[in-house]
């Protein structure tokens, strides 16, 4: 089947700290829980990476709290691997202690959930196309841009849900930088957002300006996603800080309008979506890759955009971003989204700058395309050992703190 569905299935308002482990998760709960209104009890097992990083991740808390009040006893199944995605949860409703439904879900990435056999999120497509290649000959045919592209086949009342994401995006930056303390957890990890937005050195340069106040921003979107506050996926909540850091550091230096933030935020979001129609934008599938080098080609890709460069560029900007992050593993320790996640966010907004940057000047002279580098992608998280697939048994996560 070609096309892609929606740009909304990409930015998600919702509670950190994993899309995959929390929203998904908890859409899923809650979609069963009207089905079965007249269940006494639920029961549900996690599968997988579910299972191995669900408790650090608050999927257990996630899952009791959207069956309440009705009782929800949670199973973590470690032993089973035969499972179709990584991400498995199976849901089963009682009544008068019998079994009267049951269901296995997909968190297949980004808060997206699949339903073995319902199937109720399976969505139109409201594209014709699923190539980048595709999408740039019909764009250039027709002499539109990207954000053009995505107004033309989504309709005008994309851009209130739009407005109304980098309100919530604003809205996260903003919360962050005024927040302080320990996330929770166990790990005692210390919020730094507020401290590196406010330590300015008398002799800072611009260029550590400029990547201090990124960072700032990214940690402030990071933080407040492992502390369970309220992000939007960009494409995922561990990997949300990168998007809204980068265009807000730009917004906030060269005073862009929203109205142009608007239009980066649609060409992202097609990135996006071309690398979750494509790749997969879960971690738990194909490794951080998939979630922070993904976020890093939509940065890239919406500044490019915002800085009005052309369609070979802003490809060029997003494919560099996400050449640089193949192989990248997820390996959070003890499954909580904080380390590496929180840091990482804030290395990738900075390379989402530079790599528009070598994009304007070295656009002409490439040798392979985005699609190439997507399919490559997917390729190499497959490729991966689940043990660096968000399953906390490899990497960093070895470490103990
Ligand atoms: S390491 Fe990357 S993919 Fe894994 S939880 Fe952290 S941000 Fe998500």
């Amino acid at each position: 089947m070609s096309g892609m569905t929606s740009i909304k299935e990409i930015y998600k308002i919702g509670r950190g700290p994993s899309s995959s482990h929390t929203i998904g998760p908890e859409r899923a709960c809650k979609i069963f829980k009207e089905q079965n209104n007249d269940a006494d009890s639920f029961k549900a097992i996690l599968f997988g990476s579910l299972a191995k990083t669900g408790k650090g991740h608050g999927t257990d808390t996630v899952i009791v709290k959207t069956f309440e009040p009705t009782p929800c006893e949670i199973e973590f199944n470690m032993t089973d691997d035969n499972i179709p995605h990584p991400n498995t949860m199976v849901l089963v409703a009682f009544k008068d202690g019998k079994e009267i439904a049951q269901t296995r879900v997909f968190s297949v990435g980004g808060g997206y959930i699949e339903f073995e056999n319902m199937s109720p999120e399976r969505l139109e497509n409201v594209y014709p196309h699923d190539k980048f290649t595709d999408i740039a000959a019909y764009c250039k045919d027709k002499s539109i841009k990207l954000w053009q592209y995505v107004l033309e086949f989504e309709g005008a009342e994309v851009k209130q849900h739009i407005a109304t994401i980098w309100d919530a995006m604003k809205r996260s930056i903003k919360n962050g930088l005024e927040d302080e303390g320990i996330l929770p957890g166990g790990l005692e990890v210390q919020k730094k957002a507020k401290t590196l937005f406010n330590s300015q050195h008398i002799d800072e340069s611009p260029e550590t300006r400029q990547n201090r106040m990124v960072c700032a921003y990214a940690f402030a979107v990071g933080e407040q996603n492992a502390a369970g506050e309220t992000i939007v996926t960009a494409p995922t909540c561990g990997a949300a800080g990168v998007l809204p850091a980068t265009l807000f550091y730009h917004q906030q230096k060269s005073g862009f309008t929203d109205e142009e933030i608007y239009h980066a935020l649609m060409t992202a979001g097609l990135i996006g979506n071309l690398i979750k129609t494509n790749a997969s934008i879960s971690g738990a599938e194909c490794g951080c890759q998939a979630e922070v080098g993904s976020a890093c080609a939509m940065a890239s890709a919406a500044l490019a955009e915002l800085f009005d460069l052309t369609i070979d560029k802003i490809e060029y900007a997003a494919e560099i971003a996400i050449e640089h992050h193949l192989g990248l593993t997820c390996d959070p320790i003890c499954g909580l989204v904080q380390i590496p996640c929180i840091e990482r966010n804030a290395v990738a907004a900075m390379r989402a700058i530079n790599a528009v940057n070598l994009s304007s000047f070295l656009w002409n002279s490439r040798k392979i395309s985005l699609d190439h580098v997507i399919h490559t992608m997917k390729e190499t998280g497959l490729d991966l050992s689940s043990r660096y697939k968000e399953t906390s048994e490899a990497g960093l996560a070895k470490i103990k703190l």
